[in-house]
């Protein structure tokens, strides 16, 4: 870094030109005008996710009605192409003007926080020139995700090295992969596999899904009726958006609260659901019955049914066992049974990456943010000036998104009003012996990703403010009226 130029100063700096940080970016330029900000992209363009991941039929698996933004109304159908998110959210810079506040190709790699001039000082590449440059700001708003975006999560396996088809990991797709007429397994049952399934399957000679233990799934049409019957009244769309939206919402609502009340009712029906669907081509009980409580994991949903579609026509099947080793035409299984394959996908998720792997330090001081408690699930004790939109799990990530805005805007609007410069959550005496858990408690909700890298993550306690709670429905109500001056934040 140039230390002796000085630093490219901002009010606030945000990480990431993802549907977070974008929507960081819209609700400061509407709710603060004339703050001084930046986004800074490591990539060469806006998009985050929805560029990383480019395997064939790439598409989201919330509605758009509510990961699409609030100020901005979603016109298509609900579950929509990574193409199509990016037409949204190129709308959403070009509308609001937010281009001129972000900086592509800029890739944050320290970031520390110094006591004496109350900013974070942030060591930036251009990736294009590698040229090193020296940024600091008043408050950072970390938009960075949760994963790393250069490679995904493949589990080692014995005989891997032997193999003498391709592996692929679906996080960094092959543009020149030929499936045609080529036998694919596809490792993993989650979202990404009940996508890549169907829309490879017409192309490969056969594909199969192996698992090894069975997902929840959930099939409808995608449309919305209710969003086109709106239409054909003629209504204004921002009005559609609105209710759709709470439409949704409050069926989200009701759907999670019932697989709490009554898991077991709700595992039929989804389960019931499938083996209407696939007669009894398929053994439903062993593979599309879960062990685990519905909505434990995200549900994983299958547009038209495409997937079991698939199954339908002999393109596609499922297998559910475990890996013994890989072998020179494919996989070994432990029940004995082999699985040949020209391609083998490993659609077995993510590498967790809390703070985007960027070494942070303050005063000097290394953090270790696994030792840090949670405000809100969006900041840390000891942590001055910081805030990470961690989305939701289980509903749209971009409902948190809206929500947290509002939250820092307030708070940056309380501290001018105040003149303070510094805020860093505490826990207050009154939190002193409060018991501590994890970021994520297991039985709420458990995908691998999270498991592996749990202890990289923050802790939470068990009352506001200090919880993780993932429930939107409870936060919408908390966070708009969350207190500043409660004393778990600490204002300088
Ligand atoms: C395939 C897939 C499908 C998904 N579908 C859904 C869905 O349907 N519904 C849902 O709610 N969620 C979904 N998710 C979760 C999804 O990741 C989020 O919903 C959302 O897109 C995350 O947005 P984000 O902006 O927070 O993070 P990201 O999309 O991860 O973007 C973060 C950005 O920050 C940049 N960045 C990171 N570190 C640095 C650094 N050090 N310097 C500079 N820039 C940096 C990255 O390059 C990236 O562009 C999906 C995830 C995946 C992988």
């Amino acid at each position: 870094m140039n230390t002796s130029a000085p630093p490219e100063h901002f009010d606030v700096l945000i990480v990431g030109a993802g549907i977070s940080g974008l929507g960081a970016a819209y609700h400061l330029s509407t709710q603060m005008p004339g703050t001084r900000f930046v986004a800074l992209e490591s990539k060469p363009t806006f998009g985050g996710t929805w560029v990383t991941h480019r395997y064939p039929g790439i598409r989201s698996d919330s509605d758009l009605y509510t990961f699409g933004y609030r100020f901005k109304p979603w016109t298509s159908a609900p579950i929509a192409t990574a193409d199509e998110i990016l037409r949204y959210l190129g709308e959403v810079i070009e509308e609001n003007r937010l281009g001129e506040h972000i900086r592509y190709q800029h890739r944050i790699l320290s970031a520390a926080w110094s006591g004496t001039d109350k900013r974070w000082h942030l060591q930036v590449r251009r990736e294009d020139t590698g040229e090193l440059l020296h940024f600091s700001c008043g408050f950072l708003w970390m938009c960075q995700g949760y994963y790393q975006h250069e490679q995904g999560y493949t589990p080692e396996w014995a005989g891997m090295a032997s193999y003498q088809g391709r592996i692929v990991h679906p996080q960094t797709w092959p543009e020149d992969l030929d499936y045609k007429g080529k036998r694919v397994v596809v490792i993993g049952s989650g979202a990404t596999a009940a996508t890549l399934i169907p829309a490879m399957a017409d192309d490969c000679a056969h594909i199969t899904m192996l698992q090894r233990s069975p997902t929840y799934f959930r099939t409808a049409r995608n449309l919305n009726e209710l969003a086109d019957m709106l239409r054909q009244l003629e209504l204004p769309e921002a009005w559609i958006h609105e209710i759709v939206r709470r439409k949704v919402l409050f069926e989200q609502g009701a759907f999670a609260a019932r697989a709490l009340r009554e898991p077991e009712a709700v595992k039929q029906e989804l389960v019931g659901n499938v083996r209407a669907i696939l007669g009894d081509k398929v053994d439903v009980d062993k593979h599309f019955t879960p062990h685990y409580r519905p909505w434990q994991q995200r549900l994983a949903f299958v547009p038209d049914a495409d997937l079991f579609q698939a199954v339908n026509r002999g393109k596609a099947s499922v297998v559910t066992d475990e890996i013994e080793c890989f072998t020179p035409t494919g996989l070994k299984l432990k029940s004995g049974d082999t699985l040949h394959a020209d391609i083998i996908i490993t659609a077995t998720g993510f590498k967790l990456s809390p703070l985007g792997d960027i070494p942070f330090s303050i005063d000097g001081q290394p953090l270790e943010f696994g030792e840090t408690v949670t405000y809100r699930g969006a900041m840390f004790t000891g942590v001055p000036n910081l805030l990470w939109i961690f989305g939701y799990l289980r509903w749209s990530w971009t409902l948190r998104v809206d929500l947290m805005a509002d939250f820092v805007c307030r708070l940056l609007q309380h501290m001018k009003a105040t003149g303070a410069q510094v805020v860093t959550p505490q826990l207050r005496p009154v939190d002193a012996q409060m018991p501590l858990g994890p970021w994520v408690a297991p039985d709420n909700f458990n995908p691998g990703y999270l498991a592996r890298g749990m202890h990289l993550l923050p802790r939470q306690g068990d009352a506001e403010p200090w919880q993780n709670t993932q429930d939107y429905e409870l936060e919408r109500k908390q966070i708009p009226q969350a207190r500043l001056d409660d004393g778990a934040l600490r204002f300088e």
